[in-house]
Formats: C-alpha cells, structure tokens, sequence
C-alpha cells in the first residue's frame, strides 16, 4: 500500500511542472533520434517529419524546399530561414545570404546536428521574440541543407549508397590529391550535383558558406589544395583573430595545413569556383551517450556562439567600398575611398557618366585593403565632364576572380565639383548623409558584436 501511494505521489509530481522543467520555447533540447550503438542518431525520416513541422507551424519565418534527392531518392530538404513577410532589409537593402549544409558523411553526427541545431536556435529565437535574432532574420536569409547524405546517414556510414566520398566530389580540382572514392567524375553524385544546383540556382551571391562536419575541433578556410593562403587571407584572418578575441578558443586554419591536403571539397569548390567565404566547421568526435540526453544547446553551445557571429556579422564578410568624398577639379579628380568590410578588393575602378549614361572616363585600376581607406588622385580633364552626369563605383566582393561585382553609383551629395572661372564648373557642396547612414550600420554591427561578447 505504502508503495502505491508513493508511486501515485511520484506520478502527480512528474505531472507538477518544475520551475527547471518549464517549457522554455527557445530552448531544444535533445538531439532527436534513435540510440545506435553509442551515440544518439538523426535518421532522415526524423528529419523530414521535424522540418515540414517547423514550415507549418512557422510559415512567417521558414521556408522549405528541397535541393533535389539523394540517389536512393531520399528528398534533400533545404530550411530557409528569414522574415517572409518582407522581401528586402527594413532599409530596402538586399538582405545577406549564408548558405549551410551539414551530413556530407552519413557517419559525423555532432556536424548535422549542428547543422539542424542551427536552423533550431534561429526558429526558437524568432518565436520567443529575441532582439538579436528577429533582427538577423529581418536582414539575412539563412539556406539550410541540414543532411546532405540521407542513404549513408541512414546506415551509419560516411560514404554515400554508392561508396563515394562526397566531400571529395566537387568539381574544384578534383581527384588532384591523394585521396580515396572520389567518384567517378567531379560531381558524378546525385547529392553533390543537387548541391551545387542549389548554389549555383538559390544562393549565388552567398555572403558565407559553412559546411558542418565531425572529426577534429576545428574551423578551416580554403584551401584544401594548396599550403598557401588564399587571396582573401586578410578576410579569414580578421575572422580568426576576431572570434578568438571575443567568442572562442576553436583553432581556425588554412585547410591544407590545418587538415591534410584535400581536393574537390565543397569548401574549395564554395570559395574557388563560387567565391563565397567559406569555413568547414568540424565539431569534435563524442557522440551523446543515450540515457544521458544533454541538451543540443548545452552540448555545442560554444559552436553557436561561433556561428552566431558568423552570422550576425556577415555584412562585413566582404569588400564594403564607401566614396567618402569625390573632389572634382579643373584638372584633378580626388576621391577618398573607405572600405567597411573586411575583405580586400582589387581591380576597382571609379567612372564618369553623363546624363545619357554613356561612359565618358574610366580611371585606371585601383585596389582597396580590407578595413582601409585610400585616397585617390587621377588627371581629368573637364571636357568629359557633364555637370548632370553621374559617378559609378565597380568592384569586387572579394579578391578571388569568382567573387561577384558590385556597380554602385556614388551619391550626388557626395561630389563637389570645384569651380573654375575658365571652365565655369559648377560649385556643388556635399552633404556627406549617405555616409551618415553607412556609419550607422558600421557602429549597429559592432554593437551586435559586442553584445555577443557579452554573453560569451
Ligand atoms: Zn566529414
């Protein structure tokens, strides 16, 4: 008797929610899935059923949508996270983009569940109203492709059904190391075509791409290839040092010193031929152990960290060029040129069209070091000058050859021409409220940074 009224006792406090136990909407808790062997395994049917959840339950923030299918004909489910209700940033900007994926080894638990921990945090965040994140979420569109390899997760095993190393598959320099299963021919995969599909389709003008894997505790930029630093050393560099000073201690190298030279990764092929930056973000090695369930957040929270501020940061993941000033004169055209972002930029070029928008003068080429400013000086001559023409701006995103170009017209206020009694130029007189604005965003992100750390 004794032992029956101690059990209904414990079965109507298990029913008595605790102040610990309360449902905490911004929280996941453990990693879905079934116990195998010694860990705790996602399986892809799982994983179906909790993204097309979140779509339905969720429809203002995710979007889902596949990138194609895996060779079994497993759908390969792609999470897209942003404010849906608005097609641009608040300021009518085009929002960043960060491209995700996570699974290319059926066997690297901790790196899909990052990957799905990810896209998780952000929908919690959203609902729960966190500033922080409906902010990113207003001004970023995250693309997450939590399993990549659904036959080879689905019989624990890092190759893919047909025995193929997907992250050896890419078509950047392919089968050029040593290397096994490669496939037969660069992107000769179902799973690695539909990715590259989706890069080349949805996300072209990524401004970060992260692919999640397991192994080493590590972070590693391009290349797998070479030994040498890639062109946009300075932009990995600035991130290394930066997540080091403000979010953890994670080593962050060059993937061919940090690793071991490999080729036709998803990581070369995202920066080489893609020209996004790009990190594989490898998790370290133990697996939860059943019984024992920590919770996802708890168990890779310091990995969170690190991809938040990848991710609230990515503004500044590329070259930001800002003409200060542009100083017309009769002979001399001076302009101060700022770089916001933290990637170098080279092959710049400043030009003059007139009202028509023919291009009247092109300046010779210039380049712009990460977070510098250069002021430039050109000869002119003012008969090319049309008072009610305009000024143009092109350059790189990144220095890589692949990364995208970028045309901005410079803001009328910004242009003083200077006059001349000879040539009677006009006086114009610049306000400088553009740049008002661009400071605006430069100190807002450093005030996200630096809350961030905050909370580190
Ligand atoms: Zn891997």
């Amino acid at each position: 008797m004794r032992t029956a009224v101690g059990l209904v006792i414990c079965l109507l406090l298990a029913g008595l929610p605790t102040a610990a136990a309360q449902y905490d909407p911004t929280r996941t808790h453990a990693w879905p899935g079934e116990p195998i062997d010694n860990h705790v395994h996602l399986t892809w049917a799982s994983l179906t059923l909790d993204v097309n959840n979140w779509a339905e339950d969720h429809p203002d923030v995710v979007s889902l949508t596949s990138a194609g299918t895996s060779t079994l004909g497993k759908t390969l489910w792609v999470v897209r996270l942003s404010d849906w209700s608005m097609e641009t940033k608040p300021n009518g900007s085009a929002k960043e983009i960060v491209y995700i994926d996570g699974g290319h080894h059926g066997n690297e638990y901790l790196g899909t569940a990052l990957a799905y921990l990810t896209a998780k945090t952000y929908i919690n965040g959203w609902t729960a109203g966190d500033e922080a994140i409906v902010e990113t979420l207003q001004n970023t569109e995250l693309h997450i492709l939590i399993m990549l390899n659904p036959d080879g997760n689905d019989i624990d095993t890092r190759w893919n059904i047909n025995q193929v190393d997907l992250n050896r598959n890419y078509d950047h320099y392919w089968n050029t190391c040593p290397t096994t299963q490669p496939g037969s021919s660069a992107f000769s995969e179902s799973e690695t075509a539909s990715n590259s599909a989706y890069m080349n389709t949805h996300v072209t003008d990524a401004d970060l791409y992260v692919t999640m894997h397991t192994g080493v505790w590590i972070m590693l930029y391009p290349w797998g290839k070479w030994p040498e630093q890639p062109p946009d050393w300075e932009l990995f560099h600035f991130i290394r040092d930066d997540v080091h000073e403000q979010v953890s201690p994670i080593p962050i190298q060059n993937a061919n010193q940090g690793l071991y030279p490999n080729c036709g990764t998803s990581r070369d092929y995202g920066y080489g031929v893609m020209g996004f930056p790009t990190f594989t973000f490898e998790t370290d090695d133990e697996q939860f152990v059943p019984g024992s369930f920590e919770a996802l957040e708890d168990r890779l929270g310091e990995e969170m960290d690190v991809m938040h501020y990848l991710i609230e940061n990515v503004w500044f993941w590329r070259a930001r060029l800002s003409v200060d000033a542009l100083e017309v004169s009769e002979d001399r055209i001076t302009a101060t040129v700022h770089n916001l972002g933290h990637a170098s930029t080279a092959n710049a070029t400043l030009q003059h069209l007139d009202e028509e928008g023919n291009v009247r003068w092109t300046s010779p080429l210039f380049n712009v070091n990460a977070t510098n400013s250069t002021t430039l000086s050109f000869d002119a001559n003012p008969t090319w000058i049309d008072p009610d023409g305009h000024w143009n701006l092109n350059y790189q995103k990144r220095v890589i050859n692949a990364a995208t170009w970028v045309n901005e017209t410079v803001e009328d206020d910004l242009v003083v021409l200077v006059e001349s009694e000879e040539a009677g130029l006009l006086l114009g007189t610049g306000l400088f409220h553009p740049m008002t604005s661009l400071l605006g965003m430069v100190l807002i992100g450093w005030g996200r940074g630096r809350r961030q750390d905050a909370t580190v």
